[in-house]
């Protein structure tokens, strides 16, 4: 196959060479060429030699993703189908491919697929296109889902705003398959969540906090929760399963909130909860002049760092929300707080930690650390992707 060449100014093939997948526009002598949005090119380094297979994006900085190291590699349906089998393997490794339950089936540039996410609910597949390339193969890429024996429906949830820098348009609705289910059902460790994918926020479930609530599940018993940024419940549902007994949830999406309380009463959790709707940092404040304490804080903002320079700015938030944590905690209690930003390494996140304790006048230990769920991997050549650290500090 003969894809049109780009080619990189000298030497700035060296991350290619680490197999890391980004190509920026100005790493490229010919960065502004004309191909289509999408296009599969072949990427040379300066002399000429094929180094990947890429999907281009003229509307990007990050001009081209690698869709294969193998410069003779042709992108095509059974490309896609290797990949995506390659994917559901892991998945059907790692015991996730329960008939009822859900998963991330394909996580991006980690499974080999720049710009495509596939999160398993159930016999619906809920796909995010978020890149030219995986956007040019959609229809190839719905075929091959629906060929999955236990996939039914394919459902479109590109109405995100990372396809703007793509140049590609919001999107959401049927691709292919059955109609999708007024609510979607899945169960995990015994619990059941509801989520409504056709007007529910556009993130769905986040099955990356899976072995995070398994451990906020081991640690409950007995204790008087607190679990902000609390989204559809989550956290309430494992505290409880695992005998909370009482729990504050806090968020500032009320149509999160109402989810929650769906999943809480689906589970049979009728009392012990309340809910309240505001700003998390307002409502710590709140909490901590009130003279309120808990016995186990759960902290889990969205991404306060989405691009570098927002790292002082997003550290700061992470340090006064482990701060107000640290604060509300009675004496024993027990700090979970998390960070989703990729651009915040572990050791920041730990030193982050430290300083708000010290803030707070408390004496911390780390008793555990979370991470992104396995369904999610980290590419050990994209660092990038290993993006969710969580914290399990306990006060003395
Ligand atoms: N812990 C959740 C996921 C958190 S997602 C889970 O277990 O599934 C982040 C949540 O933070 C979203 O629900 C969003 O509505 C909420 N949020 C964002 N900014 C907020 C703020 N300033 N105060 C309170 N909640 C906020």
């Amino acid at each position: 196959m003969s894809y049109p060449r780009c080619e990189l100014l000298p030497g700035r093939e060296k991350s290619l060479l680490r197999r890391h997948p980004w190509i920026f526009s100005g790493a490229l002598k010919n960065g502004d060429a004309a191909f289509a949005p999408g296009e599969t090119v072949l990427v040379c380094d300066h002399k000429g030699q094929a180094l990947a297979v890429a999907a281009w994006s003229p509307e990007s900085q990050l001009r081209a993703r690698v869709w294969s190291f193998d410069a003779a590699e042709v992108i095509d349906g059974g490309f896609f189908r290797k990949r995506i089998h390659a994917a559901v393997q892991l998945r059907q490794t790692l015991g996730l491919l329960d008939p009822a339950g859900g998963c991330r089936l394909i996580y991006s540039e980690s499974d080999g697929l720049p710009g495509l996410i596939v999160d398993r609910y159930a016999n619906v597949a809920a796909v995010q296109f978020t890149g030219a390339g995986a956007e040019k193969f959609r229809e190839l890429i719905t075929e091959i889902l629906l060929e999955l024996p236990f996939i039914d429906t394919v459902y479109e949830r590109s109405d995100i705003p990372v396809r703007a820098k793509e140049g590609l348009p919001e999107r959401s609705g049927l691709l292919g398959g059955a109609e999708l289910p007024e609510v979607l059902r899945i169960t995990e460790n015994g619990l059941s969540y509801e989520t409504d994918l056709r007007n529910g926020q556009k993130t769905g479930f986040y099955f990356d906090l899976r072995t995070a609530r398994e451990k906020v599940r081991n640690l409950a018993a007995g204790k008087r929760v607190l679990n902000v940024f609390a989204y559809t419940g989550g956290f309430a549902c494992a505290a409880f399963a695992g005998g909370a007994s009482s729990v504050l949830n806090i968020d500032s999406s009320r149509p999160a909130l109402l989810q929650a309380e769906k999943n809480l009463r689906l589970n049979g959790f009728e009392n012990h909860w309340e809910n309240r709707c505001g700003d998390a940092f307002t409502l710590l404040r709140e909490l901590v002049n009130a003279g309120e304490k808990f016995d186990l804080v759960i902290l889990d903002p969205p991404k306060l760092v989405p691009h570098k320079g927002a790292l002082l700015k997003g550290s700061r938030g992470y340090q006064d929300l482990a701060r107000l944590g640290f604060k509300l905690l009675a004496p024993g209690g027990i700090l979970c707080n998390f960070s989703c930003s990729g651009l915040m390494d572990a050791e920041l996140f730990q030193k982050i930690t430290a300083c708000a304790a010290l803030e707070a006048q408390v004496c911390g230990r780390i008793i555990g650390k979370m991470e992104q769920a396995p369904d999610h991997p980290a590419a050990l050549a994209v660092p990038e992707t290993f993006y969710l650290k969580g914290l399990i500090s306990v006060i003395g």
